[in-house]
C-alpha cells in the first residue's frame, strides 16, 4: 500500500497505517514533558511519528530548533489546513524557529501554476491567514523556493544521493512522469533542510509536521539527509553498534573526534579501527544509535559535512469532510472554509454527516457514535476545551445530548471563531512585509 502525496484519500484506520508504514505512536506525555500541549498533540490528532525524539528533547530543553512547512497555494484555506498552522504556532510559542516554504516551483511543476499566481494566493489568502491565526514574525520566516538559491542548490547536491529507481519507488513515477515533476521531491528535500544550512541557523533538529499522506516526502528527505553525512552513527548487520566514517580524508582524526563525542555521552567502551573506518561503542545499545547520531552532527560539521540532523516528521489524521469524505477545497461541501460566511456555515454544518440515530428516538435510545460523526471531530479539532467536549462525548453516547443541538453549538462556535478571524486576517493583510524574506 502507497500513498500518493499528490493525492490523498481518507484512512480511517491509523493504527494500521502506523504498523504499514513503520511509523511509531506519538505520545505528547514521553515525548514533550514538562510544557504545555497543544490539543491537537494530546487528544491524540497527532497519531504518529517518525524520528520525533531529539526534537522534543531540544524543545523541552529550549535548545535551537526548527518547524518547516510548505504550501502550495491551490484554493482558499479550510479548517484541514488550520490544524497545521496550530501545530506551527504551538511550536512556535514553545521557542522553535519557523520557515514556510511557498511551494511555488513545486505548483508550477506539478499543477502549471504560474509563480506570479501562486506569489498572489500564498500571500493573499494562506500568509495573511497564517498571521490571523497567530503566527509572529519574530524567528519566523516565508519565502518562495523560485527565490530561494540556497534551496535549489541544495536539492541539486541531494539530487546526487539518489537515482531514478529509488525515486520511482517512493514515488511511482512512471516514463510519462515530466522530469520538473520528479525533480520536485528533490527541491522539497532542500526545503527541509535547508534551515540547517549555517546561513539559515546551522544544524538543529527540525520538524516537519505533516498529514500522513506526506510521509514518502520525510522518509526520502531524512535518507537524504544521512547520505549527505561524512561520519555517522548505526547498528551493524551483526548487531553492533558503530560510528562509521564515509570520507576518505582525516578519517582517523575525525573518528577520535567522534570518540570524544560519544565519550561525552557516558560510553567507555570505545574500540577504533582505522582499516575499517569505524568506531564500535561496544556499551551502547540499538538504542542509544539516534542519540549518538546526534552528537555526531557536531563532529560531521567540524570536519567540512553538512552536520545535517535527520528531520522528524509529525503526523495527523486527515480531517473527514461533512460529508464523510476527506475535507477538500476543490469539494466545497466537503470543507469549511476559513472565508465561510455564517450563513454557509450554519447550511453545511446543518446537512453534516454525523455519528447519530436515524430518529431522535433512536439517538436516545442508543445513544450516538462521536467516533464515527464530522461534527464531534470538528469539536475535538477545533472548538471545545477538554470539559466541553468530554459532555459532549458522554452526553452523545448517553442519547442525551441530540445531534439538532450539538450542530447549533459547533455554528455558533465557529461562527464567533470565524468573525473575529475575519477581522484579524484584514488587519494581516498590512504586515505581510514583516514575515516575508525575499531571498
Ligand atoms: Fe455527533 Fe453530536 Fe450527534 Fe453525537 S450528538 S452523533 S457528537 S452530532
Amino acid at each position: 500500500m502507497r500513498l500518493d502525496p499528490w493525492a490523498s484519500t481518507t484512512f480511517k484506520d491509523y493504527a494500521r497505517l502506523r504498523e504499514q508504514f513503520g511509523l511509531e505512536e506519538f505520545d505528547a506525555e514521553r515525548f514533550l514533558p514538562g510544557v504545555p500541549h497543544h490539543r491537537l498533540l494530546s487528544r491524540g490528532v497527532v497519531f504518529a511519528q517518525r524520528g520525533y525524539s531529539p526534537f522534543g528533547r531540544a524543545l523541552v530543553e529550549k535548545r535551537p530548533c526548527a518547524v518547516m512547512s510548505g504550501l502550495m497555494p491551490s484554493g482558499n484555506m479550510h479548517l484541514g489546513h488550520k490544524m497545521l498552522l496550530d501545530q506551527m504556532i504551538h511550536y512556535q510559542q514553545l521557542g522553535a524557529d519557523i520557515f514556510v516554504a511557498v511551494a511555488d516551483l513545486e505548483s508550477l511543476a506539478t499543477r502549471g501554476q504560474s509563480l506570479a499566481e501562486g506569489r498572489k494566493l500564498a500571500l493573499e489568502e494562506y500568509i495573511a491567514s497564517y498571521i490571523a491565526l497567530g503566527l509572529e514574525p519574530k524567528g519566523c520566516q516565508v519565502y518562495f523556493q523560485s527565490q530561494r538559491s540556497a534551496v535549489q542548490k541544495l536539492g541539486y547536491v541531494l539530487g546526487g544521493k539518489v537515482n531514478l529507481s529509488t525515486m520511482q519507488a517512493v514515488y511511482g513515477f512512471e516514463g510519462a512522469t515530466s522530469l520538473a515533476h520528479i525533480n520536485a521531491p528533490l527541491i522539497q528535500a532542500g526545503d527541509i533542510l535547508h534551515p540547517q544550512l549555517e546561513d539559515y541557523g546551522g544544524p538543529r533538529p527540525t520538524l516537519i509536521p505533516v498529514g500522513v499522506d506526506q510521509d514518502p516526502h520525510i522518509r526520502l528527505t531524512r535518507t537524504l539527509a544521512q547520505a549527505s553525512r561524512l561520519i555517522h552513527a548505526i547498528e551493524t548487520s551483526d548487531g553492533r553498534i558503530g560510528v562509521f566514517a564515509k570520507s576518505d580524508e582525516r578519517v582517523t582524526e575525525m573518528l577520535k573526534a567522534a570518540g570524544d563525542a560519544v565519550h561525552a555521552l557516558g560510553f567507555d567502551k570505545l574500540e577504533l579501527k582505522a582499516s575499517y573506518k569505524a568506531l564500535y561503542v561496544n556499551d551502547a545499545g540499538p538504542e542509544d544509535v539516534e542519540r549518538l547520531d546526534e552528537a555526531l552532527t557536531t563532529v560531521d560539521a567540524q570536519f567540512g559535512g553538512y552536520g545535517f540532523h535527520a528531520p522528524a516528521g509529525s503526523f495527523h489524521r486527515l480531517m473527514v469532510g461533512l460529508t464523510g469524505e476527506k475535507m477538500s477545497s476543490s469539494k466545497p461541501e466537503t470543507a469549511l472554509f476559513l472565508s465561510d460566511a455564517p450563513a454557509t456555515v450554519k447550511k453545511k454544518l446543518m446537512a453534516a454527516k454525523t455519528g447519530g440515530g436515524v430518529t431522535v428516538e433512536e439517538h436516545r435510545e442508543k445513544g450516538g457514535d462521536p467516533g464515527d460523526c464530522a461534527v464531534y471531530e470538528l469539536h475535538a479539532y477545533h472548538l471545545l476545551d477538554d470539559g466541553e467536549l468530554e459532555e459532549v462525548y458522554r452526553g452523545c453516547q448517553a442519547g442525551e445530548w441530540l445531534c439538532g443541538n450539538c450542530k447549533k453549538l459547533a455554528v455558533e462556535k465557529l461562527n464567533g471563531f470565524l468573525a473575529d478571524f475575519a477581522e484579524r486576517k484584514a488587519q494581516a493583510l498590512e504586515r505581510l512585509d514583516g514575515y516575508v524574506r525575499e531571498d
